[in-house]
């Protein structure tokens, strides 16, 4: 009997017990720092000269692993593995999927401790967002496999005397998995076990800031008994295996998840039909967001504070689901300001594998200077009231950043920053304050604070956000309670843990049979 989901809890580093455990986590990871990792095709490790370097983000000179990097030959050669297998895992029962998936749950969940510390290591996560980013993948492996049992059986239709009829969803066929650094843990192996336990074989290609947390995953996988050639290993670059897995004319689908350029091209190009294509290739993508958290007069200005601060500044603002703009009416713009500014400035930013440092590192030298060149626009476009230093000498560190007086049709309100930056923008009432709020192209999150439930309900209907939240921040989506994913440019409409993700990877079949 499968038990009813649940997400899988944070961890409180406050125990004692809990933090030494992290601590052994490090160690252990540590142990293995600079290790060779291999593609895997078909089960076979392929090991090639050319490597991505995975370094520390907090240390650059820190390497945390070197992996074997595909070109176009291996990509497909992985292509024709996943093609083959395809014939044979369309066709196994979607139970034993979904237990390969409460497997591999079970084995992440004994080394949660190890998997956390390894993104603090790779990604620069702090010890709560590493365990956060871990849980999420367990939680997507947990909740995927419960809904495949769902949809196993297909959807009721009728039938006339004399007929039967029966819908079924089947899967689609091979898969292009590109995963992003930010979440490269959860969304990576989200996207991929989506696609797996819906029946599809799948070609993982993992951000290149990130690929040694993708590996081991993929060590998992196999552990917990996934048939060889379902999940295939190619980390490589975008302009080389990228383009040419997701212009193949085996590419049934493709699942990604990045920026909004990244994604549009993607898009285009997907919707070319090559020479021996026999199908319009789906793509589901999940791209970026300039999110918004309104502050309204009748709200608890103290919570506006925290939710802000909190939603704009964790991970270094590194979530599409990021609080990138405050946009507070009036009456209350001063008072909310001048408390976000005070907490921000309570922030230490530093190595994350020290837990008192509240933020890490951005990404990569690339992360630091655009959020840089942000910075100096916001010099220009607002004033800088926290923050607005940083220093690349050892890692790439940045302060947590607050531009305030920003004008709503400035550049810092609409672009996506992917950092600690947030423009503080003054709004004359509820009406206006969510008209700003619509005011870009994207629409993942939002949140809203007030205590009026007109306004609340005013919100709800034209606040145009995929996720849209009332009195907290707009980061921390769990899957299975809030299904996560935006309108507009945030990408097509998908929704990661949510109850109809699945069909995204599947197509309906009807049979009639005359009796
Ligand atoms: N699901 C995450 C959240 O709700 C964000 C995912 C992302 O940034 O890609 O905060």
């Amino acid at each position: 009997m499968v038990l009813p989901y649940k997400h899988e809890p944070f961890t409180d580093f406050t125990n004692e017990e809990n933090k030494q455990a992290y601590l052994e986590g490090l160690k252990l990871v540590n142990s293995y720092l600079g290790q060779d990792y291999d593609l895997v095709i078909g089960g076979e490790r392929v090991t090639t000269e050319s490597k991505i370097v995975s370094v520390n983000p907090a240390n650059k000179e820190e390497v945390i692993g070197r992996v074997s990097k595909a070109d176009r030959d291996l990509a497909e050669k992985a292509m024709q593995v996943a093609d083959e297998t395809f014939k044979t895992w369309r066709k196994v029962k979607p139970e034993v999927r979904a237990d390969i998936l409460f497997r591999a749950a079970a084995i992440i969940r004994r080394r949660k401790d190890e998997f956390s510390a390894l993104l603090t290591k790779e990604a620069g996560k702090p010890w709560n967002e590493a365990d956060a980013d871990t849980a999420e993948a367990i939680d997507f492996l947990e909740y995927y496999a419960r809904q495949m049992l769902k949809l196993k059986d297909g959807m009721p239709v009728e039938s006339r005397p004399g007929e039967y009829n029966r819908y079924n969803y089947i899967p689609l066929g091979v898969g292009v998995i590109i995963s992003p650094w930010n979440f490269p843990f959860a969304i990576m192996a989200g996207t991929t076990v989506a696609a797996i336990v819906s029946g599809n074989t799948v070609l993982l290609k993992p951000a290149s800031t990130t690929p040694v947390v993708a590996a081991k995953f993929v060590e998992v996988m196999e552990e917990a008994g996934l048939p060889t050639g379902v999940l295939n290993f190619v980390p490589g670059s975008g302009a080389e295996v990228g383009d040419y897995l997701v212009d193949h004319p085996r590419t049934r689908f493709i699942s990604f998840t990045g920026s909004r350029d990244v994604g549009t091209r993607i898009y285009e190009r997907a919707s070319k039909v090559n020479p021996g294509q026999i199908w319009l290739k789906r793509v589901i993508a999940e791209m970026g967001g300039k999110d918004t958290i309104v502050v309204d007069s009748e709200g608890d200005l103290e919570l506006a504070a925290q939710s802000i601060v909190k939603s704009a500044f964790g991970f270094s603002g590194q979530k599409c689901s990021a609080c990138s703009r405050a946009v507070i009416v009036e009456d209350v713009y001063d008072q909310v300001l001048n408390r976000a500014v005070e907490l921000t400035k309570e922030l230490t930013v530093g190595d994350p594998t020290d837990p008192s440092n509240y933020m890490g590192p951005v990404i990569d030298q690339a992360a630091f200077d655009k959020v840089m060149k942000y910075v100096g626009i916001g010099k220009e476009e607002g004033r800088i009231a926290a923050g607005g230093e940083g220093d690349n000498s050892k890692g790439f560190f940045v302060q947590p950043t607050i531009v305030a007086d920003v004008d709503p049709e400035a550049r810092l309100m609409k672009e996506e920053i992917f950092g600690p930056v947030v423009a503080f923008a003054k709004a004359k009432d509820f009406d206006h304050a969510l008209e700003i709020a619509n005011n870009t192209e994207y629409g993942l999150t939002g949140a809203v604070i007030t205590n009026n439930r007109d306004k609340i309900e005013q919100a709800r209907e034209d606040f145009h956000v995929g996720n849209l939240y009332f009195n907290r921040g707009c980061t921390g989506a769990i899957v299975g309670y809030q299904p996560f994913g935006g309108f507009n440019m945030s990408g097509t409409d998908s929704k990661a843990g949510g109850p109809d993700y699945l069909l995204l990877h599947l197509q309906a079949k009807t049979t009639s049979e005359t009796l």
